[in-house]
This record gives structure tokens, sequence and C-alpha cells, in this order.
């Protein structure tokens, strides 16, 4: 089959059974519930963008497998400029969604395991990238989201995995035989999960031989026996229930979390990409990082989002002439554009691997990815000041329906004359949903911890960095060694 139409994608899920759980209970339908199904309509959007014409260069590839044309989200990068339009990709669909799409994570396993998985062939004469290349020609075929299942629940963080209380807060193998291994522990915060029609797991932090159950790396079905889903809450997310769209913000798209639980889960050998490797345990988690954290150019595109509500709010409020508002204004894009050159340096630095895979400047990654755990944050503040409080002492659209507090709402909010106080209330929710809402815990907090916390990307900065050269340089212009 050929990509999937998002319509097509949206079928395809129907046909899976999940098993997952939220506010209690087993959902019986997960693509029509209304907290799920914005999130679902945002990765169907990576669908429906990949068959316009205007957007074929940056949404599709030709896959260096099978020389079809495919959604970039299965493809393996071959070029830096392969990279580059990965990055544009994701600014792209934060702008057209506010949201998390929640592709990405798959996109960044795939290509993560298809460096690792080849350096590890080449260390112990394993077979782990055929096998890898069958799985990867098979998701291209299909067209699959893949969720990209990295974070462990962790446990006593002082401790490494083998000596947690419970084994399991980490996930292992316990089981082997000729056909496959069993696997048990959770996966935490995965985004899209339920959206997923694969889930892609590796090992969470560098391994040593002690913990080398827990070096495992493996593709499953996301229906497979034994996966649980348990969604996570969001803020907002009951507006979703009580009808109307005003209060939601952004009504039709949103993301979406979950814990996923392997309750002793078999994967056959065909599927299994790494066990038992402890010594690429680290190169894996550091590799799939380095392309997660470019993948947060979608935070740009969020970031255009919120920028064209602040204008728009500022001219619904006659603010708009105002000094410092023009200059807030300026600020928020010049925050946004400078995380767009870390996610285009990083991509246009890019280096090939043995394996042939094109990589992420590590560094640079690093470095977009620490910008991104703040500048968002700056962005929200100054997108806050310029609405004004309205914002979060808003009555309900309800209320505005509704005759009587609905004849006084709209007298006493409404601002600019031109202006239907309608509209005004819509952008001001939708501030809400990116800075409070549903929305910021994509924008705020994902960017905070996402792809890893801010320390994460400060010890890979103090790693990367070229210090000996540095130095060199400020020793050679003082005088200290010789020209
Ligand atoms: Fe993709 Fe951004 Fe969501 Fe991560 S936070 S999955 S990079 S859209
Ligand atoms: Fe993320």
């Amino acid at each position: 089959m050929g990509m999937m139409t998002a319509e097509q994608y949206e079928e395809s899920l129907r046909r899976l059974n999940l098993k997952v759980y939220m506010f209690g209970e087993r959902l019986e339908n997960v693509v029509d519930h209304p907290i799920i199904r914005p999130s679902m309509n945002a990765v169907a959007k990576t669908y429906e963008l990949a068959h316009q014409p205007e957007y074929e260069d940056l949404m599709t590839a030709r896959s260096h497998l099978s020389g079809r044309k495919i959604n970039r989200f299965t493809h393996i990068h071959q070029s830096p400029e392969d990279l580059v339009k990965k990055s544009k990709m994701g600014r792209l669909l934060g702008r057209e969604t506010g949201c998390c799409f929640q592709r990405c994570v798959g996109m960044d396993a795939l290509n993560a395991l298809s460096i690792v998985t080849f350096d590890i062939d080449a260390k112990y004469g394993t077979s782990y990238n055929r096998r890898f290349l069958k799985y990867l020609e098979f998701v291209q075929e299909k067209d699959f989201t893949c969720d990209g299942a990295m974070t462990d629940p962790k446990g006593d963080r002082s401790l490494p995995p083998h000596q947690q209380t419970d084994p399991d807060l980490y996930l292992h193998v316990v089981a082997e035989n000729s056909d496959g291994i069993v696997v048990r522990g959770a996966k935490a915060h995965q985004t899209g999960a339920v959206n997923s029609h694969e889930i892609i797991v590796m090992p969470t932090l560098a391994l040593r031989k002690e913990d080398e159950d827990y070096a495992v790396s493996f593709a499953l079905p996301s229906d497979a026996q034994g996966i649980v889903y348990i969604v996570g809450r969001q803020p907002g997310d009951t507006r979703r229930m009580e009808g109307g769209d005003i209060d939601q913000g952004n009504s039709f798209f949103g993301g979406h979390e979950a814990l996923v639980v392997f309750d002793d889960v078999f994967v056959p050998w065909d599927r299994v990409f790494m066990y038992k490797e402890y010594d690429f345990a680290g190169q894996l988690v550091e590799t799939f990082a380095a392309y997660h954290r470019q993948s947060y150019a979608c935070k740009v595109g969020v970031g255009d989002v919120l920028i064209g509500a602040a204008q728009t709010i500022a001219e619904f409020n006659r603010v708009e002439r105002a000094s410092h508002i023009k200059d807030k204004i300026v600020e928020m894009n010049h925050l946004n554009e400078t995380l767009f050159c870390g996610c285009l340096a990083c991509a246009s630095e890019g280096r090939q691997e043995p394996s042939g895979t094109y990589l992420v400047d590590t560094l640079l990654a690093n470095v977009h990815k620490h910008n991104v755990t703040r500048f968002p944050y700056e962005i929200a503040r100054l997108v806050q000041d310029i609405a004004g409080g309205l914002m979060v002492t808003l009555a309900s659209e309800k209320d505005f329906k509704s005759e009587t507090p609905g004849k006084w709402l709209k007298k006493y909010l409404k601002a600019n004359p031109q202006v239907d106080t309608e509209h005004r209330i819509r952008i001001l929710r939708l501030i809400e949903n990116l800075t409070l809402g549903n929305a910021a815990v994509g924008y705020l907090t994902e960017s905070m911890h996402g792809a890893g916390s801010p320390q994460a990307q400060r010890i890979m900065i103090a790693r990367k960095v070229n210090m000996p050269e540095k130095q060199k340089a400020a020793r050679k212009l003082c005088g200290i060694d010789p020209k």
C-alpha cells in the first residue's frame, strides 16, 4: 500500500484492539473519545499534508530501501538536506496543529536504530541491522505511526535497574526461548501512544554488565497481547467532554500521553534489535536523544501560533501601536527564530554514520533543545502579559450563549468596536490553551522534560564541546604558547 490518507489512518486505528484505560474504565472506542480524538486529529495531519502538492517536498521522501515515495516520518535521513527538511516539517506541523503531533518519536527511534543496529553488528557479528531493515521496510510500506518508547518509570533514582526493590521499574527481559523473549516493565510519558500502530522500545540509560537483561530494544504491534495503556490527565481535559468548542481554545487538535505497561509480553526474535549488548545502550539513548532534541523544531511552529495570537489580541484590545507591545512581539519573534536557528544548524551540520544514515550534530542538537527548555516559557510569559488577566477570568461558553449572563458579558467584554466579542474570547481561549491548558503540556512542560530534562543537555554540552581547541586558541593569542 502507498502513503495513507488521513481518513485511512483513522480507519486503520479503528482496527486496532488496544487496551486503554481512562478515568478508571476501559475505553470501548478510543478513536472517537472526545479527549483522545483531538490528539488523533493532530497525527492525522501528518498524513493529510503528505498528500498536498505544496508540502510534498517537506512531507515526503524516497525510501532508500524501495525507492518509493514515502511519508518523511518513516524515512531514514540520507543527507543533511533530509535533516533540514525534517526540521522544517516540524515547524510546519506545529503551526498547523498548535500542539504536539506525536509522530516524531517513532521517526527518531527508527533513525537511531538504523545506526546502532549496524554498529552492534560490526562489533559482535550479530544480524540486528538486517532484521531492523526488514522491519523498516514493513513500516514504510504500511505508512505506520510508531511510538518511540524510551523512558522507564525509574523508581529509586539513586539505584541502577538491577538494584531496584522492584526489578520491573525498568523494562527488562524475564524469559527467552527459541522463538523470542518475554518482557516486563513499563514506559512512562508515552506521547501519542494510543494513536500508534507500533511501539518501538529502547533502553532509558547507559547500562553495565549487571543490567544486561535491561539492554533490550524491540518493536511490537501496539495491540500485542499484554500491553496496557493508562492515559494521563491534562489541564482542561474534561472541557473536551462539555460540548461546545470555544472553551477548549483549540478544539480540533491536542496531544496525549500515556503510561504503557508491558505485562509479560512476548517478542519474536525478528522484532528484537538489541539484547544484552549493554555497552550499546548508552549510544542508542544518545543517538535517539540527539534526533529527538532536533525534533523540537515543533515548538517553533507552536511559537508561530502564539505570536500570531499575541498580535491579534493586541489589535482586538487596540494596544497594538503601544511601543512596549511592539517591543514584546519583537522579543517573542527573536526568541522563536533563535530556536529555528538551532534546529536548522544541527541539521545542516549533520554527518554520515557508518550505517549510511545521517545524524544531526549532537552538540548543536543539545544546545537547541536546551534553548527549548527556556524560550517557550519566556514567549508564554510575554503573550500572557499582552493578553491581560481576562484570559483566566473569562466566563464559560455556556454563559455567553445563555440569555442573562450572555447579555452582560457581550456588553462588558466589548473592546475594539470593530471586533466581534466572541472573536476576542476565542483568541484568549487559544492563548489559555497554549500557555495553561492542554497544549501547554506540549509547549511548556514537554519543552522542559521531553527528549531529556535540561541537565541531560548540559551533560552532553560539557562532553561534546572541543575544550582543548578553545584553550589552544586562547593560549596562542596571549603568548603562552608559541604561534
Ligand atoms: Fe514531535 Fe514535538 Fe510532540 Fe516531540 S513534542 S513528538 S518533537 S511534536
Ligand atoms: Fe516529546
